[in-house]
């Protein structure tokens, strides 16, 4: 039998026991609220983590537009707390990732790297990847200058001349993040006006150690052992040059994790699930919250309360079955 982190035997639905009455399948801000909802409904959810307890939030250093903490607060810190606040509910947690679903009747199956749960409602917050360049050299050389986590990896470029791409929240924030182990970070950005809010792109701006590369883009990342070189090119003179970096952080964007539910669940043309505002997907029973269902807001606060509302609505359908 397996055992959750409290030492409490799972349900043991997967081996023919009674199904769970919440499944939420990933543990970021949309997966813990849900949890915590369905914990205080007397529904004991199970959460898998997915391969990155916490979600992409907990890989962020500070937080400073959640409400509740005036001083900024640790992604990391901060989705701790969220499963703290679940536990103390009754959520279960598993270390472990849905790789397959069967939505195609209740209760729904899913089978994880371990095992296979039965469930008779699912929340699904998988969240999202980060997007690659694809250009030569990215993948050959991740893990070795090519970095998408400042957090996880600006340690490692001290006194460095780092690249970060992108023009977004993302990218302003990681890069001025970086800022405090390397000796200058130069943003290159394929047109010449930035997508990120206001204050950041002023902090940016203002910065001294950030420099902008207007209207360009990275077209190879070179390197034997570790990043060496980039090549760049401007996109409205069509001049390209080689330009000498330590390392480079891309941060253009993200890929739902929504792989698995592909021809189960509606998804919009780009892979998000779609639902309504009452987190209903196209699946009576199926509810989706955070990044995996909104391309559009992607905050820890909306993810929050997508994940609130989908727990919610499962706590309905349950009383109506
Ligand atoms: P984003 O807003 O989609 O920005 C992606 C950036 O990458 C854009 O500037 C885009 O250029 C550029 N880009 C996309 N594909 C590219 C490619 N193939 N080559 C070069 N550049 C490319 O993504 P994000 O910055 O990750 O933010 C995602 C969401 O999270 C947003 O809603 C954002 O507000 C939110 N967020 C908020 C905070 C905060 O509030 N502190 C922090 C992080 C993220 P274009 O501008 O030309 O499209």
């Amino acid at each position: 039998m397996d055992f959750n982190l409290t030492g409490i035997p799972n349900e043991p639905a997967e081996q023919g026991g009674a199904p769970l009455k919440v499944l939420i399948i990933g543990s970021g801000p949309a997966g813990w609220s849900a949890a915590l909802y369905a914990a205080r409904a007397d529904l004991a959810p199970l959460v898998l983590t997915g391969m990155e307890l916490g979600g992409q939030v907990s890989l962020t250093h500070t937080i400073e537009n959640y409400p509740g903490f005036p001083d900024g607060v640790g992604g990391s810190e901060l989705t701790g707390l969220f499963q703290k606040q679940a536990e103390r509910f009754g959520a279960r947690v598993e270390f472990d990732s849905a790789v397959e679903a069967d939505l195609s009747a209740r209760p729904f199956r899913i089978k994880t790297y371990s095992t296979e749960y039965l469930t008779d409602s699912l929340v699904i917050t998988t969240g999202a990847t980060p997007r690659h360049l694809g250009i030569p050299g990215e993948i050959e050389l991740t893990g070795r200058g090519v970095s998408y986590c400042a957090t996880c990896d600006g340690w490692f470029f001290k006194e460095k001349d780092l690249v970060v791409v992108g023009g977004g929240d993302s990218a302003l924030e990681e890069g001025l993040f970086l800022t405090r182990y390397a000796n200058s970070v130069t943003i290159v950005h394929r047109r010449d006006a930035l997508r990120a809010g206001a204050i950041l792109q002023n902090r940016a701006l203002n910065h001294p150690k950030v420099k902008f590369i207007w209207n360009s883009v990275v077209e190879e990342i070179t390197g034997s052992e570790k990043v060496n070189s980039l090549r760049l090119k401007n996109l409205v003179s069509g001049e390209s040059w080689e330009h000498p970096t330590d390392g480079i952080f891309i941060f253009i964007g993200h890929t739902p994790n929504t792989q698995i539910f592909d021809g189960q669940l509606k998804l919009d043309g780009q892979g998000y699930i779609e639902v309504d505002r009452l987190m209903h997907t196209s699946v009576p029973g199926v509810y989706a919250a955070g990044e995996a269902a909104d391309p559009h807001f992607r905050q820890v606060i909306t993810s929050a309360g997508m994940g609130a509302a989908a727990a919610m609505q499962a706590i309905h359908f349950l009383e109506n079955q």
